[in-house]
C-alpha cells in the first residue's frame, strides 16, 4: 500500500448526481462503497467535505445576507452533508466518528487534534464538518490544515475531472492532463488545483495532492495501492 493514512476530500457539489441541489442518494451510496473498499484494506481514512450543493459563502452576499454571516451558513452546510456521509457510511458496516470545526454538542464531537488522530489509530473513519470553523475560508483549506495536523501522507481531491489539465477541458478540447507536476509549477502555469490558501499549506508542508475521478469506480482503491491515477502534485519533479 502507498498511503497509509489518507484525507479525502470530497466536494459537496458531487453529491448531487444529477440533480440540481441537495443530496442524490445513490452517489451517497457509490461514495460508501469506494471508501469501504479502502478501509478494509486497512488504510486510516479521514474525510472533509464541502457544502457547495447546500449553500456557499460567497452566494450569500448576493442575497444581501452579510458575508461572514453566510460562511457559518455553509460551515453548517458541510456539516449537513457530513451528517449524510457518516450515515452512509455506518449503514454499510463501518465505524465513525463525525467531528466538527463549531461546537454542536448533541450531534458531534468538537476537533480535537489528539483525539481526532486516536480514533484513526482505532480504525474509525473521522469526518471533519463544519470546516475550519472560521469564515473566509473553503473546504479545500480544511482538508489541507486536517491533513496536515493528523500527519496523513497525502490529500485526496474526488472530482469529477479526472485531473490537472494545461486547460479548462470542459471549455478546450486541446486541454492535455499531466500525471505529475510540482507545486510551483502549477503557480508559475496559473493552474486550478485548490485555493491559494489551501494550495499553500499543502506546499509548505510538503503534503502531496491528487486530483482525480472520485466518480469512477475503482479509482480510490486504485490510486491508494500507487496506481497513476488523476494527477499527483509534489515538491518533487
Ligand atoms: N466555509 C467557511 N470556512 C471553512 C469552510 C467552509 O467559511 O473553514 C464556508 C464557505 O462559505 C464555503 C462554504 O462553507 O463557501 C462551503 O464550503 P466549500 O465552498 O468549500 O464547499 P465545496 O465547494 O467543496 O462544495
Amino acid at each position: 500500500m502507498k498511503y497509509n493514512r489518507i484525507l479525502l476530500k470530497l466536494s459537496g457539489e458531487s453529491l448531487m448526481g444529477d440533480k440540481n441541489f441537495g443530496i442524490d442518494p445513490s452517489r451517497l451510496q457509490q461514495y460508501a462503497d469506494e471508501i469501504k473498499k479502502v478501509k478494509e484494506m486497512g488504510v486510516e481514512i479521514a474525510i472533509v467535505i464541502g457544502g457547495g450543493n447546500i449553500f456557499r459563502g460567497v452566494q450569500a452576499e448576493k442575497s444581501g445576507i452579510d458575508r461572514v454571516q453566510g460562511d457559518y451558513m455553509g460551515m453548517l452546510a458541510t456539516l449537513i452533508n457530513a451528517m449524510a456521509l457518516q450515515s452512509a457510511l455506518e449503514q454499510n458496516g463501518m465505524y465513525t466518528r463525525l467531528m466538527s470545526g463549531i461546537k454542536i454538542e448533541s450531534v458531534c464531537e468538537p476537533f480535537i487534534r489528539r483525539r481526532a488522530i486516536r480514533h484513526l489509530e482505532k480504525g474509525r473513519i473521522v469526518i471533519f464538518g463544519a470546516g475550519i470553523g472560521n469564515p473566509y475560508f473553503t473546504t479545500d483549506s480544511t482538508a489541507a490544515l486536517r491533513a496536515i495536523e493528523i500527519e496523513g501522507d497525502v490529500v485526496l481531491k474526488g472530482t469529477r475531472v479526472d485531473g490537472v489539465y494545461t486547460a479548462d477541458p470542459e471549455k478546450d478540447p486541446t486541454a492535455t492532463k499531466y500525471e505529475q507536476i510540482t507545486f510551483s509549477e502549477v503557480y508559475e502555469k496559473n493552474l486550478n488545483v485548490m485555493d491559494m490558501t489551501a494550495f499553500t499549506l499543502c506546499q509548505e508542508n510538503n503534503l502531496p495532492i491528487i486530483v482525480f475521478d472520485m466518480n469512477k469506480t475503482g479509482n480510490l482503491s486504485k490510486l491508494v495501492l500507487g496506481e497513476q491515477i488523476g494527477t499527483l502534485i509534489t515538491d518533487k519533479s
